[in-house]
């Protein structure tokens, strides 16, 4: 790919620009900093704040300014405001008002941009959960991570992958990074993500530090570089439920979720769950739904497109609409197994010579495909971030259930799952098995696609004989 764009800075969010072009411009800036250490502060745990008590009342030393700007535009504007009458009433603490006061209403109020679905939005949150919030709710995560707790906080959850993936400058996120100093030899998904956070101006990000890749640290430290709050998260590799609950405990500390909200978010969400379990079954069973929409509603799982009520509901449409499909005919049943493709094109094309994709392994567990009690279990049963012979015996399983006749083992381009290619071909001696690499997105390359047509035909001869 031709990194030589010249389109490479991250793009301004809309935010920014309100508030460059506001009156109140001077007085945001002046601000700013403290508003961003309380939005640091919001999401730490209670034993954090305790720790950083002294930085605390830095910071709060520091609001004086804002708080008093507030307090005099909240004098001013009572009777005329609504938000703050709201903000003030669901704030019964004076030394917290000024947070609930300067977030909300300096960037809205006082810079001139009062929008009315963002007020109702804020006012909805204050009142019902009587929480600090950040007036930016989305965060950023680098692989699957218990997105239950993100919701029960209210908050939005963002799979970067799946926001770097479908952004139609993907090549040129890849070369944004490059530009700010990753080197050619680096994954082209980290690359990518750390151009999505930047393009999309995303403030916090949970970056899993055990269970998914190293790069991942360094992709903290770079997007720390830029003023990206990281919240880490791990993956105990031995499946430990004590480890992984005392993991839970503290990730939920930090968005203050009660572990009665989590439970019942987990509920809700599984119940999302079961409708993409639907679909799956659809694909291999019923064969109505080629291998790129399984893919597709299962690898959203991860964060239900941010909003798991409307996708719920776009996935129930999509299953009353498939079920009346004819079943799609094919002479080849193919499991596509390891992280999901880059390529934009590869399951069209593997359509195309005549076979279909009825499993696709990781992104099946996105969904989480058992049924459980507890996140505890979820999470120690969810295969990707633990050893390789979980997931073979997942693989295995499935192999024989959705009667499969071969496996593509798709690799990137300098990961280190691809030396798990070793292993899964001595496992799975027996099944004719094609190992493909993909680097930078874009649609698959010749040498990529003669390799899955000779395949194909390979397997089909086998299956004949
Ligand atoms: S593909 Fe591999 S190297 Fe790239 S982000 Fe995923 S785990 Fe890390």
């Amino acid at each position: 790919m031709d990194c030589v764009s010249p389109s490479a800075e991250p793009v301004v969010s809309k935010t920014e620009g309100l508030r460059a072009g506001s009156a109140s411009a001077l007085l945001w800036s002046a601000m700013s900093a403290t508003l961003r250490n309380d939005a640091v502060v919001a999401l730490q745990t209670r034993q954090e704040k305790r720790q950083h008590a002294t930085a605390l009342q830095i910071s709060q030393s520091s609001a004086i300014l804002p708080f008093a700007i507030c307090t005099l535009h909240f004098a001013l504007c009572l009777s005329s405001c609504p938000l703050c009458l709201s903000v003030q009433s669901s704030s019964w603490r004076p030394w917290r008002s000024w947070r609930f006061i300067s977030h909300p209403l300096s960037p809205l109020c006082l810079g001139g941009e009062f929008s009315i679905p963002v007020f109702r939005f804020d006012i909805k949150l204050s009142l019902r959960q009587h929480r600090t919030v950040s007036i930016d709710k989305r965060i950023g995560f680098t692989t699957t991570i218990p997105v239950e707790v993100l919701l029960a906080a209210g908050l939005v959850p963002i799979d970067l992958n799946n926001l770097f993936i479908n952004d139609e400058e993907r090549q040129n996120l890849v070369c944004q990074a490059e530009r700010a100093g990753f080197t050619t030899i680096t994954c082209g998904w980290i690359k990518g993500l750390y151009s999505t956070v930047l393009k999309h101006n995303i403030r916090t990000v949970v970056a899993v530090t055990q269970g998914d890749c190293s790069n991942t640290h360094a992709l903290m430290e770079t997007l720390m570089e830029q003023g990206v709050h990281i919240i880490p998260f791990a993956f105990p590799w031995d499946h430990d439920p004590v480890v992984l609950t005392a993991q839970l405990k503290s990730f939920r500390g930090r968005f203050q979720v009660r572990p009665a909200q989590l439970r019942k978010t987990k509920q809700q969400c599984d119940k999302v769950r079961r409708i993409v379990h639907r679909i799956d079954r659809l694909t291999w069973h019923d064969n109505k739904v080629t291998g790129k929409e399984n893919h597709l509603w299962q690898v959203q799982c991860s964060d239900f497109n941010g909003d798991p009520h409307q996708f719920a509901h776009s996935a129930k449409q999509f299953l009353k609409q498939a079920r009346q499909r004819k079943p799609l005919i094919e002479d080849i049943r193919l499991a596509f197994v390891g992280v999901p493709p880059i390529f934009d094109d590869i399951y069209e094309y593997i359509e195309e010579c005549g076979a279909r994709v009825v499993f696709n392994e990781i992104q099946r567990q996105f969904s989480m495909p058992f049924r459980t009690r507890d996140l505890v279990t979820q999470y120690t049963r969810y295969t990707y971030p633990y050893d390789v012979y979980g997931r073979i015996r997942d693989i295995k399983r499935e192999i024989r259930r959705r009667e499969i006749d071969g496996m593509i083992h798709y690799v990137q381009a300098f990961c280190f799952r691809q030396i798990q290619d070793i292993v899964m071909r001595k496992r799975l001696k027996g099944l004719p098995i094609l190992t493909i690499e993909g680097d930078n997105p874009g649609p698959l390359d010749t040498k990529s696609k003669l390799r899955i047509e000779a395949f194909i035909e390979t397997v089909r001869r086998m299956k004949r004989a």
